[in-house]
């Protein structure tokens, strides 16, 4: 299977039956193989820089029920909280000062935050801090909104198509979810101009290996600038929380197959792959990965954001432990990097 790994490698679209093949019939031999031809591009787009990204999780409430998720509208387990402008503008000025670049805000689709009030905040962040990223991820809106957004100075938008295939799509969400309009909205924002990142999960519940193999299909031909890829974490007060967990390795594989599909991608080791294995993040920037996200928010809402079971958010994954983290990084031999990091 060292064919396919060197037909990426050299820019050679690959059939689904071919994608299939790799991830149905990995071997260690193969895996290792995707981790170095990975490697080699994202250090010649690169070097041995990793980029940092603070992420600001400003609203847990949620209008919508997706199965898998912690902080669905269904669960009435989970603690609500928003922060204020006030808190936002606070949680920058701590990650400018520890030397964040970007920052990222996400959140559920909370209705409170209507596009006049998220206007306000944007046109504050980047009035304060005109030197510094802004990302947002808040899910669908309309075009109108993603357009006022983008004239107020945002810059990139993250918006996980989380399967490309529609009947799975199904399979994760109730009914009055689809992935119809989700990539509408994923085509609305790179036509407006965006830094536009999407992704999936690994191990979702019901996905087959056909369907990574049409996930990839779908990032080879939306070619997103960002791209979030993570193991499926069960919570337990979901519908999903007897699923099993994501496959750790497998998610290091499909980071390295996408490494090499979008050679210039800007690729998390995400947070979900650093809570199922302590040296996640280490082991994902070894496959291909570029980018870390520690977690700005205030210390006392962190444990409300849980997406999923015992999601990190201290540690290497906290924004006041990134002297550690750029030790671990450098530890393996990349710098952590405060730059913007733009595609
Ligand atoms: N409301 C925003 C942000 C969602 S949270 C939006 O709709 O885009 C960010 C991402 O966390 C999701 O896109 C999803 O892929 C991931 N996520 C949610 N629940 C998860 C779980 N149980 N395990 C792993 N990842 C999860």
């Amino acid at each position: 299977m060292k064919i396919q790994i060197d037909k990426l490698f050299q820019n050679t679209i690959l059939q689904k039956e071919e994608w299939i093949l790799l991830l149905s019939n990995r071997d260690r031999e193969t895996i290792d193989y995707a981790f170095i031809k990975a490697r080699e591009v994202s250090i010649q787009h690169f070097g041995n820089k990793v980029f940092a990204r603070g992420l600001i999780e400003f609203t847990n409430y949620c209008k919508n029920n997706c199965f898998y998720c912690g902080i669905r509208a269904g669960n009435k387990r989970t603690l609500r909280y928003r922060l204020s402008k006030e808190d936002i503008l606070e949680c920058c000025r701590v990650g400018n000062e520890l030397g964040f670049r970007t920052f990222v805000l996400q959140g559920g689709e909370d209705p409170f935050f209507t596009d006049e009030k998220m206007l306000v905040i944007i046109s504050e962040i980047k009035n304060k801090y005109p030197d510094n990223a802004l990302t947002l991820s808040i899910g669908e809106r309309s075009y109108d909104s993603y357009l006022a957004f983008k004239n107020a100075g945002v810059d990139r938008y993250l918006l996980r198509h989380e399967t490309a295939n529609g009947e799975h799509y199904g399979k994760l969400h109730p009914n009055n979810l689809s992935n119809i309009p989700r990539k509408q909205c994923l085509n609305d924002l790179k036509n407006i101009g965006f830094q536009t990142g999407t992704g999936f999960m690994v191990g979702s519940p019901y996905q087959t290996k056909e369907n990574l193999a049409e996930d990839l299909m779908f990032i080879a031909e939306f070619k997103p600038q960002m791209l979030g890829v993570g193991p499926f974490i069960p919570h337990k007060d979901t519908p999903f929380s007897d699923f099993p967990a994501g496959n750790v390795e497998l998610t290091l594989f499909l980071l390295s197959l996408s490494r090499l599909l979008l050679p210039k991608v800007l690729l998390p080791a995400t947070t979900a792959l650093g809570t199922l294995d302590p040296k996640g993040r280490e082991k994902a920037v070894l496959a291909g990965a570029n980018v870390v996200m520690p977690n700005l928010s205030p210390l006392h809402v962190r444990e409300q954001y849980m997406l999923y079971n015992n999601k990190l958010a201290t540690g290497l994954e906290a924004a006041e432990g990134v002297a550690k983290l750029a030790e671990s990084m450098s530890n393996i031999g990349y710098e952590l990097v405060h730059e913007r990091g733009d595609y």
